[in-house]
């Protein structure tokens, strides 16, 4: 009987995408010494799948030394496209609010708790899709808690559950814990700062109409609540 030779069996090695082929697979956790060093691990990180259907690792923004640092889920379409949170319709409301609340965006800096965009293709619409445990927690251990630990902010601001399940390392109700700042918290990162848990602004563009100003109003008292840790300016 003849066998077929492996040559003829073994299945040529799939092709790697360009973007596969261009940086080395980030799976280890980060060991970066500056915020400079992580952002650019982060751009090849493939620690969960949502990698592969991004354009990219949107990676936090604002200033190293911020004494506030503002997490929300993950970046959206637009942020995906432009690699930069918060640059979409809930950017826009975020930085109305916090002009509102007297909160300087440049004082600040701004990060996801999932670096990647996840979504669903309908048509050609791209549709958010809500990042699972997993990812959110692998997320966290990877990027976030090395952002916090390299910044050292004095207050954090968890925006919506998927920020707070991150900064917490456990589901924290948002209703029952905003609206004041909670002192000395030992974060999942092993950071211990501050916590203001509030809304995500995403939330404030699901709202009926008749309960839209008022909820944007609960958001600013929310974010007011920051001023005392970073002055406008
Ligand atoms: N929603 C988020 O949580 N983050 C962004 O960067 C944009 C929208």
């Amino acid at each position: 009987m003849i066998h077929p030779t492996p040559s003829t069996t073994r299945r040529a090695p799939a092709k790697k995408s360009a973007r596969e082929a261009r940086a080395p697979a980030l799976t280890a956790r980060p060991t970066a010494r500056s915020l400079t060093a992580l952002r650019e691990e982060a751009q090849h990180c493939r620690a969960c799948p949502l990698w592969k259907n991004a354009t990219q690792t949107v990676f936090g923004e604002g200033r190293a030394t911020a004494r506030i640092v503002l997490i929300g889920e993950q970046p959206g379409d637009r942020e995906d496209l432009a690699g930069k949170p918060f640059v979409g319709p809930a950017g826009k409301l975020l930085d109305r609010a916090l002009a509102d609340a007297g909160v300087a965006r440049t004082q600040t800096y701004v990060t996801n708790a999932v670096k990647h965009f996840k979504f669903e293709p309908r048509g050609k619409r791209r549709i958010h899709k809500k990042p699972n445990e997993q990812e959110i927690s692998v997320c966290q251990q990877h990027w976030l808690d090395n952002e916090l630990r390299l910044i050292g902010p004095e207050l954090v601001i968890a925006m919506g559950a998927t920020a707070a399940r991150a900064v917490f390392g456990r589901a924290t109700a948002i209703g029952k814990n905003r609206g004041h700042v909670i002192e000395g918290q030992p974060l999942a990162s092993q950071v211990s700062a501050d916590v203001l848990v509030t809304v995500h602004p995403s939330y404030l563009l699901r709202v009926p109409d008749e309960d839209r100003d008022s909820a944007y109003e609960q958001f600013v008292a929310d974010l007011k609540l920051a001023r005392r840790y970073a002055p406008a300016g």
